[in-house]
């Protein structure tokens, strides 16, 4: 894990106000009488070779940037701005399916769940393959040792490549979908909650593997996840989203040590800690998550927090990099202490 960005080279990934908003139907015209804010105003870098972990409870609207970044989902505005060295830069979030042909080699992803994900009529080839055959990215006749040398490097072995999902473990089934990801030697993974639906042992085993090939291939990773503790040892930056907003970002060693938005705490609270010296006191946050479609006035966040004040009820708080590389969206993180870890 790094935290020095002085010499970080330009962004691969830019994201800049980025929205995506699902309306809300109604009666039988289907009346559009609300907007579901999935996203809401996001702005997000990533540099070439970085991973950001992207944090929130379920409903925050990670998964739905994600899924915007490599354009299975439409946004509603902003730009996603894709630099391949040697290419010109692409606006994602308008470019023609056309042009995102060109570029869908140079960005894949790896979903939550390894027993949905995978096709169980096709064998480890036929799914691992599947992206070379629709990008023609191979000619017929070398998908195959394409594949065999993929499956090899994610920890499998040639003799499953003619083997269908059943046949393999949940830690297993990830790797297979981990080789699908890498097929097109991508730049850009975004990685959805990969080891959520895993055991613990075998998540440390699967981000180990993620780190290792992100050495060796150079790769840039947006990893989902809807917890701390997962992004803690590979992330080299972290952006925390409520509600559809990013609330706090920073260099990870930093932000899980100086929090600088009660969210952040309320979720470092929750990260075990092996020393019980340093454990603190988990805190259980009142009510729901807010509703994107119904967020509460001002700052989302105010009607769970134990530091709203008046002004958090009626004026949403603007983000600001209170450190360099390290802000927050919240009227008083200069003025409150927050416990890290
Ligand atoms: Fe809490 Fe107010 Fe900060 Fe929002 S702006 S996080 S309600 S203190």
């Amino acid at each position: 894990m790094t935290d020095e960005r002085a010499s970080t080279p330009a962004p691969l990934l830019q994201i800049e106000s980025l929205r995506k908003y699902f309306p809300v139907q109604k009666g039988l015209l289907r009346r559009v009488v609300g907007q579901v804010r999935a996203v809401d105003g996001v702005d997000l870098e990533l540099a070439p070779g970085e991973t950001l972990g992207l944090v929130g409870e379920s409903g925050s609207g990670k998964t739905t940037l994600g899924r915007c970044v490599v354009r299975a989902q439409k946004p509603t505005s902003g730009a996603i701005r894709l630099d391949i060295e040697g290419r010109d830069s692409i606006d994602l979030a308008v470019a023609s399916q056309n042009e995102l042909q060109t570029y869908r080699q140079h960005m894949s992803m790896i979903f939550q769940d390894p027993f949905l994900s995978l096709d169980p009529r096709w064998t480890v080839l036929d799914i691992v393959s599947e992206p070379l055959r629709k990008l023609q990215i191979v000619k017929a006749g070398e998908a195959e040792d394409r594949v065999r040398s993929l499956i090899e490097v994610v920890g499998l072995e040639a003799q499953h490549l003619h083997r269908y999902p059943h046949a393999f473990s949940g830690g297993q089934r990830q790797r297979i979908g981990i080789a699908r990801a890498l097929a097109t030697n991508p730049k850009l993974i975004v990685a959805d909650e990969p080891v959520s639906a895993l055991d613990v042992s075998i998540q440390a085993q699967i981000l180990n593997t993620l780190k290792d090939l992100q050495h060796e291939f150079g790769l840039t990773y947006l990893f989902i996840a809807h917890d701390l503790s997962v992004v803690e040892h590979i992330s080299d930056r972290v952006a925390v989203m409520y509600c559809g907003r990013v609330v706090e970002s920073g260099p990870t060693r930093q932000l899980f040590h100086q929090p600088l938005h009660p969210y952040t705490e309320a979720l470092l609270s929750a990260v075990p800690q092996p020393d019980p010296d340093r454990r603190s006191d988990r805190i259980i946050l009142p009510g729901e998550v807010a509703n994107p479609a119904n967020p509460p006035a001002g700052c989302h966040f105010h009607p769970r927090c134990s530091y709203a004040q008046d002004i958090c009820r009626s004026e949403a708080p603007p983000f600001v990099d209170w450190q360099e590389d390290h802000g927050a969206a919240c009227h008083f993180s200069e003025e409150i202490e927050l416990q890290g870890v």
